[in-house]
């Protein structure tokens, strides 16, 4: 339950593999490559896009194809660009970070507004990017609504000011809302996406974007060390993520509404509105213990689950986990709680 991102290739995907035609990606050679990502860019409804060999390694290159040294980036307070990314912003690209918090991690145009830059002012940084996280993950697998996203594209639009997503779980954002992926990027200028979590791939995510930043994503990618070569191998199994694997989200949202409904009944903190997609992020406050705690009881039991702040643990559906893992889970949640009650009346 620690995160979709220990998922194993299916067997099928390791065929599509083995299988696949290969050649030197930095001279553009690699058919497979080409495939994926003229698939990507057709499923976003972008001009292009780009396999990159992680999350992080997509969102540090969108923001340095999009940004100067001393530029300002928006971002939610709890976002992975800021919170994961190993300060990577003002590392590799020499901006600095303008942050709020939002409620579920959502901004809406009316936050980033009053955050923009008076560019007339000459003590004023310039605010380069807008950064939104969809689905927020620290915030609990939560949705950007798509009457926010279209008035944040409205406000960034007459602001001049691009937007990029941080679509690690587009996909599980997409299945949740019924909205295709295609709906969702139209809303932004560039986005991520991760083939390596809910999707199942080994390895790799995606850029997209025009044609123009995707150039520029290209000599990025390569500065910080990630032209590939015959990387087929790896863009097989993301094609076949994006062809088989999208369906079977909505398994594994439907086992985190179980796993947030179990907690609520146990007296477990949760706010439940937050779980929209396949992430469980709840408090261990009404017991009176810290996160560590409750984890390494947990564990004992057979369920790891990520420390998400000292009184806050998360779970993470995925392919995998089985209904028969959920009800495991619920159970040891349970003989957990009863433990911690017991413990506390002497
Ligand atoms: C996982 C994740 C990423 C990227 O992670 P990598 O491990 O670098 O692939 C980016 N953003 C969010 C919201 C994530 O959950």
């Amino acid at each position: 339950m620690r995160s979709d991102t220990v998922t194993k290739p299916t067997p099928e995907m390791r065929r599509a593999m083995y299988e696949a035609e290969v050649g030197d990606d930095v001279y553009g050679e690699d058919p497979t490559i080409n495939r994926l990502q003229e698939l990507a860019a057709e499923l976003t409804g972008k001009e292009a896009a780009l396999l990159v060999t992680s999350g992080t390694m997509g969102n540090q290159v969108a923001v340095m194809a999009q940004t100067q040294k001393g530029d300002e980036v928006i971002l939610e307070a709890d976002a992975h660009m800021f919170y994961y990314e190993v300060g990577g912003l003002a590392c590799l690209s020499g901006v600095q970070t303008r942050t709020v918090s939002a409620p579920h991690g959502i901004l809406t145009a009316e936050n980033i507004r009053a955050m923009l830059r008076n560019p007339n002012d000459i003590h004023n940084p310039r605010t380069a990017l807008i950064c939104l996280e969809n689905t927020h993950n620290r915030a609990g697998g939560t949705c950007y609504p798509v009457n926010v996203l279209a008035e944040i594209k409205e406000m960034a639009q007459q602001s001049g000011v691009p937007v990029h997503v941080d679509g690690a779980r587009i996909f599980n954002a997409s299945v949740a809302l019924g909205v295709p992926v295609r709906v969702l990027a139209g809303y932004c200028d560039t986005m991520m996406f991760c083939l390596a979590k809910g999707l199942g791939a080994p390895v790799g995510s995606m850029l997209v974007g025009s044609k123009a930043f995707i150039d520029r994503a290209r000599k990025c990618r390569k500065m910080l060390g990630g032209g590939m070569r015959q990387a087929g191998i790896i863009a097989a199994a993301g094609i076949f993520a994006l062809t088989s694997m999208v369906g079977r989200l909505a398994e594994d949202h439907a086992h985190a509404r179980m796993l947030g409904e179990a907690c609520l009944e146990m007296g477990w903190g949760i706010d439940l509105s937050t779980v929209q997609t396949n992430i469980v992020v709840f408090d261990v406050m009404p017991f009176n213990v810290s996160a560590a705690a409750v984890q390494k009881l947990l564990a004992e039991e057979g369920v790891k689950v990520s420390q998400f702040g000292e009184f806050r643990l998360r779970m993470v559906t995925h392919y995998g986990i089985t209904r028969q893992d959920i009800d495991y889970t619920i159970a040891a949640l349970n003989r957990v709680a009863k433990k911690l009650r017991q413990d506390s009346k002497r």
